[in-house]
């Protein structure tokens, strides 16, 4: 039976379907065993996107969970830990995958508002060398997080001051695109400092599958294996590489329309009375008093809107959604009978 379908998707940008031209790119594509090294679009999406960002090498992964969980592997080993951040998806939205499937040991600091990490938290947070500790390894930070971009001049003190004290640096950069655009930098600006990085996709890009990660032609080997023995070796990946090619070159100029209609919709339910969150980029974070919740949500069900309806609700916008459905949205919002108590 088919599940429901809506008009207007608000849960997040990986609902986002390839588009006519994206799956006509993934029809057409030219496709080999990966295991084997041998699919060319699979080779060119790597070659391209490590090129763009100025690492000398990239390994296609089917997730981002997967992407994330090679890199910590690769970092960490067995009894070595990570810095990160409570909020991040390689703390809290992967199933604790590095500790249950890499014996590696998590040390969850506190996100500042601004999403980052402050110095004197991972200061407090580096082991010594002493038989009692896990040996801190690796601080992983998470770009954009919440929808927040991190300060550029805090991501470059932080990377210096780990690399200082000996750790690691990895990125999440699932949505590093949103920060790309938002900032108007270069793809290398966005992620110097950081010694391996994981792109997504199938997030505001629009791919249906796909993550890229990166960094040393060393450190990716190592990423290579650990992707095999997670079962992640694809075989005639290409036709999804395909996608994320068309992806980086048709899809990244319209993130800016996401940013902007998310700031519209923001300033939208503002007009309402709402408590509204300031937004960055995609995302808008609404307070909904907790009586408001279940009847809100069926509201929006029946104009034809999906969307995850919390006290802290995060509204998303994406390739899919047109101004025009973001100010459906907005006046669907404006409708509900129940507002006032
Ligand atoms: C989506 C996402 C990932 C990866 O998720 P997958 O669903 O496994 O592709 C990682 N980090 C962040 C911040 C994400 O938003």
């Amino acid at each position: 039976m088919d599940a429901p379908r809506y008009d207007i998707d608000l849960r997040s940008d990986t609902v986002t379907r390839p588009s006519p031209g994206m799956r006509a790119a993934m029809a057409e594509a030219d496709v080999g065993d990966d295991v084997y090294g041998d699919d060319p679009s699979v080779n060119r999406l790597q070659a391209v996107i490590a090129e763009r960002f100025g690492f000398e090498s990239a390994l296609f992964f089917a997730t981002g969970t997967q992407s994330n969980l090679s890199a910590l592997m690769s970092h960490c080993g067995r009894g070595d830990e990570y810095l990160v951040g409570q909020e991040a998806h390689t703390y809290k939205y992967e199933q604790g995958g590095a500790a249950v499937l890499g014996s590696i040991q998590p040390q969850p600091l506190e996100n500042e508002a601004d999403g980052g990490i402050s110095l004197l938290r991972i200061t407090n947070a580096i082991k010594p060398d002493d038989d009692h500790f896990a040996r801190t390894r690796l601080l992983a930070l998470e770009n954009t997080i919440g929808g927040r971009v991190l300060p550029m001049a805090y991501v470059r003190e932080v990377t210096d001051f780990a690399h200082a004290q000996g750790l690691c640096t990895h990125l999440d950069g699932a949505r590093i695109f949103n920060a790309i655009v938002k900032l108007d930098i270069d793809e290398p600006a966005a992620v110097a400092g950081f010694d391996s990085v994981s792109v997504c996709l199938s997030k505001g890009l629009g791919a249906p599958a796909g993550s890229v990660l990166l960094g040393s032609r060393d450190f990716i080997a190592q990423a290579r294996r650990w992707r095999k023995a997670l079962g992640g070796g694809m075989r005639q990946g290409g036709v999804l590489a395909a996608a994320g090619l068309y992806a980086l070159e048709h899809h990244v100029p319209q993130l800016a329309q996401d940013h902007a209609n998310a700031e519209f919709l923001a300033e939208e339910l503002r007009t309402i009375g709402l408590q509204v969150e300031p937004t960055q980029t995609n995302m808008v974070y609404v307070r909904i008093p907790a009586p408001k919740v279940p009847s809100l949500k069926a509201h929006l069900q029946q104009r034809d809107i999906l969307a995850t309806i919390t006290t802290r609700t995060r509204l998303v916008t994406h390739l899919d959604l047109p101004r025009r459905k973001i100010a459906a949205a907005a006046q669907a919002f404006r409708d509900f009978p129940h507002w006032d108590p």
